[in-house]
């Protein structure tokens, strides 16, 4: 059985005092869940983040993390810094690391070798533009994307892997894919999954989508049959509203 999660992504959002009221806010209201409930606060908030969620049902998990073990990257946080703090969960590959930092599949997929190796948690994000939507090459843009990095991974690996499909065209612009649309492209990347690896694999592993979600509708989403959660980016930012959507997936 698949688990379900609900992850918020604050990108660079919230100050010291802002990342704690948050996180108590939420814990006021996560008093008992089912699902699993993932935060990506800031790399500077990660440990008191971390301190501040011991004893709840929440995971603080970071937004990214460099290539390279250790040495001469300055500005870059490396897996092992992450893990000497309590963070085992990484993103990897969002949008905007892609678009802004210029983040290709073959730096992504150093990223995953480099994780796997280090039992480091990976929620890989993907998805296409809207011009690749439009001109309807979204599945083979997604496929690609996917062939050149978690497919490469050998089997044994994929067990430590959430994925995160992201429309980049749904990703803070308040315009959501359909839940036809999710499940659509959900069930094309599990059978991608599946023809590449296997179908027990294809079917344990959560695929989450991410794009506008918002508490009026996440639950329309995620009863989707292949649809196991969401990565939230604007509506985690409010702890009522990532509460709702939370709600809306147990
Ligand atoms: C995201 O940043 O991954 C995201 C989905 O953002 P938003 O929910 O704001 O579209």
């Amino acid at each position: 059985m698949r688990k379900k999660i609900v992850a918020g992504n604050w990108k660079m959002n919230n100050d010291l005092d802002q990342t704690i009221k948050l996180i108590n806010e939420l814990k006021s209201l996560i008093t008992d869940s089912k699902i699993e409930i993932i935060i990506a606060p800031s790399f500077p908030f990660l440990k008191i983040a971390v301190d501040l969620t011991k004893d709840s049902n929440i995971e603080v998990v970071s937004q990214n993390v460099n290539d390279n073990s250790n040495g001469a990257f300055t500005g870059e946080v490396s897996i092992s810094m992450l893990k000497s703090i309590g963070v085992n969960t990484t993103l990897i590959g969002h949008s905007e690391r892609r678009a802004y930092y210029h983040e290709n599949d073959e730096l992504l997929l150093k990223k995953l070798n480099l994780a796997v190796e280090n039992k480091m948690r990976v929620i890989f994000c993907f998805g296409e533009e809207l011009s690749d939507r439009k001109s309807e090459m979204h599945f083979d843009v997604v496929k690609n994307q996917l062939k050149n990095t978690i497919l490469k991974l050998d089997e044994s690996s994929i067990n430590n892997i959430v994925l995160a499909y992201e429309p980049v065209w749904a990703i803070g612009t308040g315009e959501t894919a359909t839940s036809e649309q999710a499940q659509e492209m959900h069930q094309f990347i599990r059978n991608c999954i599946s023809e590449n690896f296997n179908e027990e694999i294809a079917n344990n592993i959560a695929i989450l989508y991410g794009g506008s979600v918002k508490p009026a509708n996440a639950a329309e989403i995620f009863e989707k049959k292949d649809v196991d959660g969401g990565l939230i980016g604007g509506a985690a930012l409010n702890a009522s509203d990532f509460f709702n959507i939370i709600q809306a997936n147990s």
